[in-house]
């Protein structure tokens, strides 16, 4: 009987080991595998531990045996609420459980290595089975083995409860995946139970072990329930975006989802699916098309709805007709994004006209279309945009910039392209014959208060190009419309200008200029000339630096040609400082060949004072070269005086201060009034050329250089007049009181070397 049974409980240990071995097989490397097998794996050696226990011949063998079999049955129920938890998904509180009953596991462990010695948890007994055959089996059980009971009990216990919680969850579809292993699992529980309360002489729920395996290997890893598909499939379709319908061989509607019933505007019957099903065949589906598909709009309280209907028959794997179904598919989110981004892509966000992109492709196209047609591109700016978003604040410059759109929409039409290119600048693209100039200089100025500022102006300048060369790119076209504008852009009007090409090569020049300035400076171009200033006896100490670029390729170039260019990149600060540090050096030259009372005159830009500390620059100049400050006469221009007169006087006075002769240039010529002179506390004031430019009003001239000259006397002011030309105006400025001259009359600038050899410190015959 021993032997049958010992048969039984092997086989089930090698049934176990071989499920064991099947889920490495069809290992997928999902998580609920490694509990499997954990459970597997203690699974073979409890039972085949109680095989083993069953064959001992000793009390000694017999308590270790069933010991290990105990203790096994521990890791074993363990492994097995791991998969209970796993399996279910049901796994919060299971730290606490593991936790719980590893501590447990131990104190189980410790008494069964103890019980071998003390039998204080069990005893083991020989015993006959029917055929005679000995062996020893747990005879009984001490009060402490209950303390394993518990443990066994309340592992499987909890197993079970997870099992049964999913079991009532869970949708009936899914029931007997837990079914099966609930059931089992109380069979052996029951076995157990029977087993102990008849004191048995076999534990006959170990054999059912292998059962469980079986159910867990199949429930948990194979088996998918029957009927699920069709159920997901239903569900799936009833609950989709798409709306579905479908139809029967005879042209039936058997099936539409929510979807669909809804866009058919359907009830409780088929009615309308049908009538709606009978218009797509009559009017969208070719007869003999097995597929087909169309777009259509509906309009949903007042909005409109965008759908794609997919239509498509249904053969079986032997090309048999079954029926066909409508696919409709809602597209109006997509349709309306793609409107959204198309928007965005041809509008200027802030003031929502037409952006710089659209209006080139727009341009080309309206230009393309009508080859006889003359086209205009006409362009806007705002002057000093960018003082009025400072001043006034961003916010402003926008409602600014909103206003202007608006301006520039209004000349939307069929003919008209129009759009905002960038920051302040609008164009238009339009056949000539609707342009309008005056109109639309009238249209633009009504922006002129939009301050609401008594001294604050908006001026808008307009650039026109006439497009005579139609193979140029748009943005070239409006370049130029925007070139024509440059040439105004000083002016404190609403005015308009044509493009010509002059005002490009003008714009190349510049661009020249600025490229080619810094390698020209590094490479020594720049030239200092000098012109010579002679006193009424006739007496030459010095004269004016004046600068000359000695072009590789081009020549000489005279300061007109670059350094307004200059002025307005913020580069003639540099060119200054190299023309100072050039007077210094010469200077140095002269004081130490003994000219001692030697001097040159240096120009300062105005936007030099905004680049340069000219302070810093010029005394340190003249530390330098060991020069004393009377030799270096510094020119300033009275504009360059009069926007900033209050620094500028006391940068004035400063440098005075210190020796350096300050000279008043090109006086005459700005707009200060004759009533400013008094505030100068310069030096020397030198009077305009223009005074003697020969005009109708000569003698007007002559009258106000007389008054300019005494006042400048009476101020203690020494007096140059430039551009003297001939003898006669060397005669009526003597007799003015003038103290210096420069001018053709004497001499152009020259050569430094020239200078030196002919009018440092000689006398010219008066
Ligand atoms: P500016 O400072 O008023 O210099 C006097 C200009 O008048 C010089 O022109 C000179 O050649 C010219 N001139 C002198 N006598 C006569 C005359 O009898 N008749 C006529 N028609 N012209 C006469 P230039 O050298 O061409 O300089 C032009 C302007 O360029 C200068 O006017 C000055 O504003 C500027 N400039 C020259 N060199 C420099 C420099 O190194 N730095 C700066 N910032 N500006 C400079
Ligand atoms: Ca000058
Ligand atoms: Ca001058």
């Amino acid at each position: 009987m021993i032997l049958v049974y010992a048969c039984v409980v092997f086989l089930a240990a090698a049934f176990i080991a071989g499920c064991y071995i099947y889920t490495i097989r069809i290992s997928t490397g999902s998580a609920i595998e490694k509990p499997i097998r954990r459970l597997f794996l203690f699974s073979v050696i409890n039972v085949a531990g109680y095989g083993v226990a069953m064959f001992t011949k000793t009390e000694l063998s017999a308590l270790i045996a069933y010991g290990l079999f105990t203790t096994t049955a521990d890791i074993m129920l363990i492994f097995l609420l791991i998969f209970a938890r796993r399996y279910t998904g049901i796994t919060s509180g299971l730290e606490l459980e593991k936790k719980v009953f590893f501590f447990a596991i131990l104190a189980d462990a410790v008494l069964n290595i103890v019980n071998v010695f003390t039998k204080i948890y069990f005893r083991c007994a020989p015993v006959y089975d029917t055929f005679g055959h000995l062996f020893y089996r747990i005879s009984s059980f001490g009060l402490l083995y209950y303390i394993h009971l518990v443990i066994i009990y309340s592992m499987a216990l909890a197993s079970f409860s997870v099992l049964l919680r999913k079991m009532i969850s869970t949708p009936r579809i899914y029931k007997v995946k837990y079914a099966g292993i609930l059931l089992i699992t109380v069979v052996v529980m029951i076995c157990h139970i029977i087993y102990m309360r008849f004191n048995l002489l076999f534990d006959y729920s170990i054999i059912h072990y292998s059962i469980i395996a079986f159910l867990i290997c199949f429930f948990s890893l194979v088996y998918i329930p029957r009927g699920l598909m069709e159920r997901l499939l239903f569900f799936t379709i009833a609950n989709m975006k798409d709306g579905i319908i479908c139809i029967d061989i005879e042209g039936r509607c058997v099936y539409a989802n929510k979807t669909a019933r809804q866009f058919c505007d359907a009830g409780i019957g088929m009615k309308a699916i049908e009538e709606q099903v009978e218009r797509w065949l009559r009017e969208n589906i070719g007869e003999s098309n097995d597929i087909d598909q169309w777009d259509t709009v509906i309009r949903s309280d007042g909005k409109p709805q965008y759908y794609n209907i997919v239509f498509q028959k249904i053969y079986d794997n032997h090309m048999k007709y079954l029926g066909s179904f409508f696919l409709i598919h809602d597209r109006t989110e997509d349709v309306n994004r793609l409107l959204a981004e198309k928007y965005r892509a041809t509008h200027d966000s802030l003031t929502g006209i037409y952006n710089r992109e659209y209006f080139y492709e727009a341009s080309r196209e309206a230009i393309d279309s009508d080859p006889d047609r003359i086209y205009y591109i006409v362009t806007t700016d705002v002057k000093n945009f960018k003082i009025i978003n400072d001043v006034f604040g961003i916010e402003t410059g926008d409602k600014l910039l909103k206003t202007l759109a608006g301006i520039t929409r209004s000349y939307s039409s069929s003919e008209c392209v129009y759009g905002r290119l960038s920051g302040d600048k609008f164009a238009l693209c339009l056949p000539t014959e609707k342009f309008n100039e005056e109109k639309l200089l009238s249209d633009f100025s009504s922006v002129s208060g939009f301050l609401k500022s008594e001294t604050f102006k908006v001026h808008i300048h307009i650039g026109i190009y006439e497009v005579t060369d139609r193979s140029l790119r748009i943005s070239v076209m409006c370049d130029r419309a925007n070139l024509a504008i440059r040439s105004i852009k000083d002016s404190y009007e609403n005015v308009a200008a044509y493009y010509d090409d002059h005002m490009r090569d003008k714009f190349m020049n510049e661009q020249k200029v600025i490229s080619e300035f810094d390698d020209a400076l590094a490479d020594g171009q720049f030239h200092m000339y000098i012109q010579p200033q002679i006193f009424a006896n006739g007496r030459i100490k010095g004269g004016e630096a004046l600068v000359r670029w000695i072009h590789p390729k081009k020549g000489l170039i005279r300061p007109d040609g670059f350094i307004p260019i200059l002025e307005h990149t913020g580069l003639i600060a540099k060119l200054d400082m190299y023309m100072w540090e050039q007077a210094c050096i010469q200077l140095q030259k002269w004081q130490e060949e003994g000219y001692y009372e030697a001097y040159l005159s240096v120009n300062i830009s105005q936007n030099d004072f905004y680049l340069l500390d000219v302070y810093e620059v010029i005394t340190s100049l003249c530390k330098k070269y060991c020069l004393n400050p009377r030799c270096l006469h510094l020119e300033m221009t009275e504009t360059a005086i009069m926007n900033n007169p209050k620094s500028q006087l006391k940068l004035m006075e400063r440098l005075r201060q210190l020796g350096f002769i300050i000279e008043i240039d090109d006086f005459g010529s700005g707009y200060s009034s004759l009533n400013t002179l008094k505030d100068m506390t310069a030096d020397v004031l030198k009077i305009d050329m223009g005074f003697l430019s020969k005009t109708a009003n000569m003698e007007k001239s002559k009258m106000i250089l007389q008054v300019i000259i005494t006042l400048a006397k009476n101020l203690k002011m020494e007096v140059i007049t430039e551009g003297v030309e001939d003898r006669e105006q060397v005669d009526f400025l003597t007799e003015y009181g003038c103290d210096i001259f420069q001018g053709y009359y004497f001499a152009k600038p020259m050569k430094v070397t020239d200078f030196e050899g002919s009018y440092l410190d000689t006398q010219f015959d008066m």
